[in-house]
């Protein structure tokens, strides 16, 4: 393993410890417990002069022609290129995934910069046939404003770039606030994209990050000033910035928890869904939204599949996960270590008998208290915890007799973020596509949960949220559309024939 020289890596991205100045955040690696750096916490007085600045951009890059924000986006990507060995492996130090995750999430923001260059020249309005004579009807789509973006932990600087690649070919101006356990990383994005605009003579505050916890994102959601706040985190966190952007009617979009299944049919490749398997329930120490959490298998395989599932459980290397050798990093700090233990309590409780039992590892090669071992039970589909969305490697696996009853079980949660099936019978397959089938913003057939490409439209159903983010037609959601009618005649023919004479 190459070791990672953290402070070149911080000095290449321009990144100052602003350690002992208050207030501040330190950031601790959950790879080895040591502090990163330091970032100053946005008080409120910095937070009214940046929203402030942020206007001000806002006036001066929604002048600026679609296709010419789409050039500055593009150099975005290309900064990125340029970065991607050192954020990739930041991002893997301070976040605790795979350094091959840690790069791929920088390649994510690659692709959507990429995307969103070709989306501006792509921002399409309809034109409508208008009933009147010698009128004409066509929509536009303008820039909303202010776009402020929360994001989690676990995807520390992809889902920004998501939120900010289309929010900024479509005009608007952003607000960062990154989740508090991983701020260094966007510090280090905000470097990046700062130098861009700079470069540009454009305002920085096209681009504008805050630091601070739950309370700096309170206050964004309930700040009129934001007319569309996407947010991604838990539920819990959801449903708190959903009442308070709603008081206000400002929009939403929200990519909220999961509880991922995969349905393992009698006609199921059974090497490619072991594989699905095992990599979306212990990928990112299944700390993924998209994260395989429920198995539920055929009654008819269910032992068999069960028995590969151990064992290839015994081959799981556990460790530093900028050792590209191990498959399973550690969980990102000791609450949620704590949170594991008590879900694995209450399995137990409830009934659920573990296949590979989970504890966590100490000693030789585990730097910090976060490692954990991943781990499977056997459990009953109506369990609580099952119902619930525990953010580590634990796997539930359960039994189905029948199609109908496997997606009544796959359904049968709160959340609807992503599903699969792994089949080779063409019946199964398109029932599960179909209206009678899964209820999640994903489905997907012979591929796993875990893992989405930038080009569709993501998220999910339910207690997910309903937000889309990303590709497909996402972007209409950055923009407020306006209905255009132009009357060229001299007369005035009202809409349904209605006449007003004088
Ligand atoms: P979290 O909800 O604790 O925090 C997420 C962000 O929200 C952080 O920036 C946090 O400071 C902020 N926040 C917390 N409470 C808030 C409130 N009341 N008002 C405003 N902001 C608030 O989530 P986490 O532990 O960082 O991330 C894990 C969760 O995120 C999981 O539930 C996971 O499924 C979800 N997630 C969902 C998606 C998706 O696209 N659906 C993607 C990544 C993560």
């Amino acid at each position: 393993m190459k070791a990672i020289h953290i402070s070149s890596i911080l000095e290449r991205l321009c990144i100052q410890n602003v350690s002992g100045t208050s207030p501040s955040i330190t950031s601790f690696s959950p790879v080895d417990g040591k502090a990163i750096a330091a970032v100053p916490i946005t008080t409120r007085v910095d937070y009214e002069a940046l929203v402030g600045k942020a206007g001000v951009a806002f006036s001066q890059w929604k002048q600026v022609p679609a296709p010419k924000r789409g050039e500055i986006v593009r150099q975005i990507g290309d900064a990125l290129r340029l970065h991607k060995q050192d954020l990739g492996r930041l991002v893997s130090y301070e976040m605790g995934k795979s350094l091959q995750e840690g790069l791929g999430e920088v390649q994510e923001m690659i692709d959507i910069c990429d995307f969103a260059v070709g989306l501006s020249r792509q921002l399409y309005g309809l034109t409508t046939q208008s009933e009147r004579p010698a009128h004409r009807m066509f929509e536009q789509w303008l820039p909303l404003g202010i776009v402020g973006i929360i994001s989690a932990f676990n995807f520390p600087v992809a889902v920004w770039s998501w939120n900010a690649a289309i929010a900024w070919v479509c005009g608007n101006v952003c607000i960062w606030k990154p989740s508090e356990k991983t701020p260094i990383t966007a510090l280090a994005c905000q470097k990046i994209v700062s130098e861009i605009f700079n470069r540009n003579d454009l305002p920085q505050e096209i681009s504008c990050l805050i630091q601070g916890d739950a309370e700096l994102g309170k206050q964004m959601a309930s700040d009129p000033r934001i007319p569309l706040l996407s947010a991604t985190g838990s539920t819990r966190m959801g449903k708190s910035v959903a009442q308070a952007v709603a008081a206000r009617l400002g929009r939403t979009i929200l990519e909220l928890g999961g509880n991922n299944a995969i349905i393992i049919t009698a006609h199921a490749d059974t090497k490619t869904a072991l594989l699905a398997s095992v990599f979306g329930a212990v990928g990112t120490a299944g700390q993924r939204c998209t994260t395989t959490r429920r198995l539920i298998i055929h009654e008819s395989i269910y032992e068999s599949f069960k028995v590969q599932l151990v064992d290839a459980y015994k081959q799981l290397k556990i460790g530093n996960p900028l050792d590209e050798a191990n498959h399973v990093g550690p969980l990102i700090d000791e609450a949620a270590v704590n949170s594991y233990l008590e879900a694995i309590k209450r399995c137990k409780q409830e009934g659920g008998k573990f296949i590979v039992e989970g504890g966590v590892l100490k000693g030789d090669g585990y730097p910090s208290p976060c490692y954990v071992k991943p781990c499977i039970a056997e459990v009953e589909p109506h369990y609580k915890i099952v119902q619930q969305e525990t953010f580590a490697p634990i796997l539930y696996v359960m039994k189905y007799k029948d199609l109908e009853e496997a997606i009544a079980i796959q359904n049968n949660v709160p959340q609807g973020l992503s599903s699969a099936i792994m089949t080779l019978n063409l019946r199964e397959a398109e029932h599960f596509l179909s209206v009678n089938g899964s209820d999640c913003g994903i489905a997907n057939v012979n591929i796993g949960t875990s893992g989405a490409e930038i080009g569709g439209a993501f998220g999910g159903e339910k207690e997910t949220g309903g937000g889309r983010e990303s590709g497909s037609d996402a972007w209409k959601a950055y923009m407020r559309r306006q209905t255009n009618t132009i009357n060229y005649s001299d007369k005035l023919p009202l809409a349904q024939g209605i006449t007003f004479n004088l």
